[in-house]
């Protein structure tokens, strides 16, 4: 899409199980830049914490990765030059730089553990919340100048660990490592790791290495804007847009929305242009509301623009596991149905029952709709006129159905539209649902005509 660049991304998650929405957004938000500068999108499995990281959380984040369209150039699967890219396969990488570490002084072992080692006057603090002496460095301050925070300065002030004294290497340790070696130009990660930053920067300065551009991207918030979105919070997995059958390239979509805007307002676009359209000079400080009617919505726009073929493909596993159509359901009329229902659909959640009475005869009557209906004047006899009138009417089609509804009101001195809600009741049992006339084409003569005349007998026995 765009010239190749010496721009390296990377998505560094720590499989759970559950693809967070966060480190959905994560991920898209370094695909979308690389994209956009033609670089290279890594994917780094950070599988450091053995009890968790299991075959089937890994499973579980490839696939929603597939899902949301976000393909890697280099990472599990894929190979690349600079693998391997899990980090249970990394430890002779770890040992050689923190080798270097302790040969520059910068490391050193303490009770089993190795520190990495601030440079600085050294002091004893009392540290309340530790309720310890802890030895303290005045470290000269570390600024980092993030591509959407701008300047940000902090003081590292304590030796932190790098190696346990069970073996396992310390996270800060080996993300800058693997960053170092796997040429990373860029970090975009959650502004939870803003904090983390300067140490990284200390591990970077130590290891003769230039620091890469860090773009620390904003928190989730819940809709309200009262606190940061958790993992507990409805809507908050990928997994659950993919069992209700949301369209993956409406997600997608949405969540580049989260926290970046294209500043014309612009919201349902293509991929092909936010990738054209995404920078950091787009994406906010603050923290980015996540709203599900605005998924909702997004996820209606893109239904809507389906071709009807792709509609209809999508449509029909998900009419089958809902016990709405089987074997026996002819081609023709599920296709007639689905391309008169796509524009009143909201989602594939709800087509089941938006469809549901079209395909079998013992329908409910919603009775609703059924109040609605009988509220004003006589849709019995309105009903007991059109039964006839459409008897007449050849060939099938809305045209001429149209025709000989318009004849037959102004025959009785009544309106056109008077025939048409008890008819939709009568053939649906719903008050709403596709265009009438494309309804009553789409059902066919036959079966509009039987439900006109059982909905009749029904009323006339009750
Ligand atoms: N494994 C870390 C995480 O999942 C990576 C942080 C980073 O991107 O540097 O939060």
């Amino acid at each position: 899409m765009n010239e190749p660049s010496e721009v390296r991304v990377r998505f560094a998650p720590s499989p759970t199980g559950f693809f967070h929405i966060g480190s959905a957004r994560t991920a898209l938000f370094n695909w979308l830049y690389a994209r956009h500068t033609g670089g290279k999108f890594v994917l780094r499995i950070e599988d450091t914490d053995t009890a968790r990281n299991t075959p089937e959380a890994l499973a579980a984040l490839l696939e929603g990765m597939r899902w949301l369209g976000l393909d890697w150039d280099e990472g599990p699967e894929k190979g690349g030059d600079y693998g391997p890219y899990f980090q249970s396969e990394r430890q002779d990488i770890y040992a050689e730089y923190l080798q270097k570490l302790l040969d520059a002084d910068r490391a050193y072992e303490k009770d089993g553990a190795v520190y990495f080692k601030l440079l600085g006057e050294r002091y004893v603090e009392f540290d309340k919340y530790k309720d310890a002496e802890i030895e303290k460095v005045r470290t000269e301050p570390i600024t980092v100048k993030d591509a959407i925070r701008g300047d940000v300065t902090r003081n590292v002030e304590t030796d932190f660990v790098i190696r346990r004294s069970n073996g396992d290497y310390g996270f800060h340790f080996v993300n800058v490592v693997d960053d170092i070696a796997m040429n990373i130009t860029h970090v975009i990660r959650g502004e939870d790791h803003l904090s983390n930053t300067a140490r990284h920067v200390e591990i970077y300065q130590a290891l003769g290495a230039t620091p890469p551009v860090f773009a620390h991207i904003p928190l989730i918030l819940k809709v309200d804007g009262k606190g940061k979105m958790s993992k507990r919070d409805e809507g908050s997995l990928i997994e659950e847009y993919v069992k209700r059958s949301f369209i993956p390239e409406a997600v997608r979509n949405f969540l580049c929305l989260l926290g970046w805007n294209p500043k014309d307002g612009q919201e349902v676009m293509p991929i092909a242009e936010i990738i054209e359209r995404f920078d950091f000079d787009g994406i906010q400080k603050e923290g980015a509301r996540f709203d599900e009617k605005k998924l909702a919505f997004i996820n209606t726009e893109y239904l809507r623009a389906l071709p009807v073929e792709t509609f209809c493909w999508l449509a029909a596993p998900i009419l089958t596991e809902a016990g709405v159509i089987d074997e026996h359901t002819q081609e023709d009329y599920l296709h007639a149905i689905l391309a008169i229902s796509q524009e009143k659909a909201r989602d594939f959640e709800g087509l089941p029952e938006l469809v549901g009475p079209l395909f079998k005869e013992d329908f409910t009557i919603d009775p609703e709709a059924h109040k609605r209906v009988f509220k004003k004047g006589e849709p019995l006899a309105r009903l007991a006129e059109l039964i006839p009138a459409l008897e007449g009417v050849d060939p099938w089609d809305e045209q001429t159905i149209d025709n000989h509804i318009l004849s037959l009101a102004e025959k009785m001195d009544q309106r056109k539209f008077d025939y048409f809600p008890i008819a939709r009741l009568a053939i649906s049992g719903q008050a709403g649902g596709p265009d009438l006339l494309a309804l009553l084409r789409a059902l066919g003569k036959d079966r509009a005509l039987m439900r006109m005349r059982r909905f009749a007998e029904r009323e006339a026995e009750s």
